[in-house]
């Protein structure tokens, strides 16, 4: 349903997308994880037509956007990060204008607006201005208006940010009915957990560059049956690091290093828990103490922090 195949697109000298490659199916949701700044927008903006894109290709349900942008664009569905409303019309008249831009007239129109208005939880509220809503209900209606014309390909950039827990959960609960409806649909973020908890595959990115993907699970697999182990207490730079490898190494086992500070080390490896007396050790030799450990299992944000050295959230 959209292919996006060796995407680059460059601002000056600046490589905001490089090499991005994708395709994403029909009544499923595709995750594009990673830190602020990473190209996610910019991917999206690429997709949608909005930015022509340095090279690569893009086919969106069947269309080539370069060859035949204007079927591609009608197969489209777009939730802008931005909210992008007309503030001082009624909540009825904001899905109207975009049912219209895209060929919905008369009756059709009318009960698809009506439909959305209840679908996005704003049924009581059609005539109230945008300008007058919270956040959350502000977010709904922007994402009622990119879903109005029944989008094949449906493009949410972020759509979560400075949403309440409520309407989030909302938000979740509607892009599950758009892709159970069979929408393929693309999903940027920056929160791992709602990368898991919504996307059937996903692609992690870092500074333009695809860095990771698969399904949840195949991206945890990466790290295999690793523990992440956090450590607090006072850590002498180099030489805490020096000694943990030095164990590794005489214990053969595979310990990574994710981040160390004056503070917290953090480090991935199997069955820490047998190793912790040995790790303590290993600090205390150095001049090191542990005051306080935390063990927990794998997730997103561990493979980012490995495959890149630096939090997801920077
Ligand atoms: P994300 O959506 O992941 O936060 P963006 O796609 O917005 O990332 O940005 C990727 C990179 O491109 C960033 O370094 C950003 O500063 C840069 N960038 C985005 N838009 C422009 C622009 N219009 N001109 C120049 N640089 C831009």
């Amino acid at each position: 349903m959209l292919v996006v195949d060796n995407l680059v697109k460059q601002y000056g000298d600046l490589v905001a997308a490089d090499g991005i490659s994708f395709k994403a199916g029909k009544g499923t949701i595709f995750g594009l994880l990673g830190p602020n700044g990473a190209g996610k927008s910019t991917t999206i903006n690429c997709i949608s037509g909005l930015l022509p894109p340095t090279s690569g290709h893009i086919s969106v349900a069947g269309h080539n956007i370069a060859t035949d942008g204007k079927a591609a664009r009608r197969s489209l569905g777009v939730v802008p990060q931005d909210i992008a409303l007309y503030e001082d019309l009624p909540a009825i008249e904001n899905l109207r204008y975009w049912g219209k831009a895209y060929g919905l007239r008369g009756q059709v129109l009318e009960d698809r607006v009506s439909e959305v208005l209840a679908h996005v939880g704003l049924g009581d509220r059609a005539r109230d201005l945008p300008k007058n809503f919270s956040g959350g209900m502000k977010r709904r209606l922007n994402f009622g208006c990119g879903i109005v014309h029944r989008p094949e390909v449906l493009l949410l950039d972020e759509p979560t940010v400075g949403v309440d827990l409520q309407s989030r959960s909302k938000l979740f609960d509607m892009i599950e009915a758009e892709r159970d409806n069979g929408a393929c649909i693309v999903y940027t973020t920056h929160y791992m957990e709602e990368a898991e908890r919504l996307c059937d595959s996903l692609a992690i990115i870092d500074h333009g560059k695809m860095i990771a993907q698969g399904t949840v699970e195949e991206l945890r697999a990466q790290l295999g049956a690793r523990d992440v182990l956090q450590l607090s207490g006072h850590f002498p730079a180099e030489s805490t690091k020096n000694s943990i490898e030095a164990l590794g190494k005489r214990s053969n086992i595979d310990i990574d290093i994710l981040s160390e500070e004056e503070d917290s080390v953090t480090l991935t490896m199997s069955s820490a828990s047998q190793y912790l007396p040995a790790i303590f050790q290993a600090v205390s030799e150095v001049g090191g103490n542990v005051t306080e450990t935390s063990l927990r299992s794998p997730n997103l944000e561990t493979l980012f922090l490995l495959l890149t050295g630096k939090e997801l959230r920077e």
